[in-house]
């Protein structure tokens, strides 16, 4: 029986071109998430899956395929907290990510985010829109200096490391982070001891952890609290390790700076509140959004679903 493989979503044409080239392929065409429905029909039906974002391939999909045909769960992305990899394993399914490819665009806009949260530019840009910017006066639309400051990372991985290294070469920032364990980029870089700490100490707050059960609000009422008021939070790993309600409090309270969010906690869901604000800055999701860094991530996924079919160890398993 021929080895099968279903892409949840269409990707870039050279990666289509090349999974149509080497395998079996069955590519679906929308661009929403799986239903409960697709994702049982994709592991009864197929021995490779590429599933994404949103996807949630959980504890409730596998109770009704115990023994799937699926063996892999090639996943498009870094972040794979849309998938049980204990239960998936427990059910002989492996799951694989796309490190690396992601990282240098992520970090990009994080620094986006941060320059435009500072300098209140989605506000600015709205402004000469709409028809109503005055002209400029030198008490306009005020916002904080960026170069020079404090920046805090939470999660030092390898978009926290890029995030950090634009921010030190780039703007001459000094570098504090919290994570599990102690890094050494090459750059001078403080652990602060907890979350809360590193948010009283800084004037530029970035998540940059995993998302998951271990990190959900990670970022909550008093990690919010401890914030200095000029300061920014910018979070462009996934919306759930900040507590959503408590940071539109924060914000509409003027407790804190501003804030830049590139991700949601229950997204694509972003609620009124959060858009009636003007001190936050609301992305679509763009961290890893360039057709090249799109394409390597396919190419990625691609190594590891021809690894997997031909008895070869997995590169990106996690
Ligand atoms: P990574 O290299 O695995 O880095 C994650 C870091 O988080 C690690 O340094 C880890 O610490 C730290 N960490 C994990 N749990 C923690 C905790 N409870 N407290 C403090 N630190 C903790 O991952 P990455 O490649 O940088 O990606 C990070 C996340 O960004 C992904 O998981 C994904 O969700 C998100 N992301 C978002 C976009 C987007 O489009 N916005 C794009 C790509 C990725 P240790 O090193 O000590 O274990």
């Amino acid at each position: 029986m021929a080895q099968r493989f279903l892409m949840a979503r269409p990707l870039t044409d050279e990666v289509v071109a090349r999974a149509r080239a080497e395998f079996d392929v069955e590519i679906r065409t929308e661009t929403s998430v799986l239903t409960q429905d697709e994702m049982i029909r994709a592991l009864q039906e197929f021995d490779v899956v590429m599933p994404t974002l949103g996807d949630v391939f959980g504890a409730e999909v596998f109770a009704v395929v115990p023994n799937p045909r699926c063996k892999l769960l090639a996943n498009f992305g870094v972040g794979f907290n849309h998938i049980d990899v204990a239960v998936a394993e427990a059910n002989g399914v492996a799951v694989t990510n796309t490190p690396g490819a992601v990282t240098d665009a992520t970090a990009d806009i994080a620094l986006t985010l941060i320059l435009m949260s500072a300098r209140r530019a989605a506000e600015g840009e709205r402004l000469v829109r709409t028809g109503d910017w005055p002209g400029w006066h030198p008490t306009q639309m005020l916002g904080e200096h960026v170069t020079g400051k404090k920046l805090g990372v939470i999660g030092m991985g390898r978009i926290g490391e890029a995030i950090a290294r634009r921010c030190h070469f780039g703007f001459g920032m000094e570098v504090f982070y919290a994570a599990r364990s102690d890094k050494t980029p090459g750059f001078d870089v403080t652990r602060v001891a907890d979350v809360k700490s590193l948010a009283a100490a800084v004037d530029f707050l970035v998540v940059a952890v995993p998302g998951g059960a271990e990190t959900r609000h990670l970022v909550d009422v008093d990690v919010l609290a401890a914030m200095q008021p000029n300061a920014h939070l910018i979070n462009i790993a996934r919306g759930e390790v900040i507590e959503q309600a408590a940071l539109i409090a924060a914000l509409e309270q003027r407790r804190i700076g501003g804030a830049g969010l590139d991700v949601y906690e229950f997204e694509p869901e972003v609620p009124q509140a959060l858009r009636d604000l003007d001190n936050v800055t609301l992305l679509p999701h763009l961290g890893t959004a360039t057709e090249e860094v799109r394409s390597n991530m396919g190419h990625m996924v691609l190594d590891n679903v021809a690894a997997f079919f031909a008895g070869q160890a997995l590169p990106n398993l996690v």
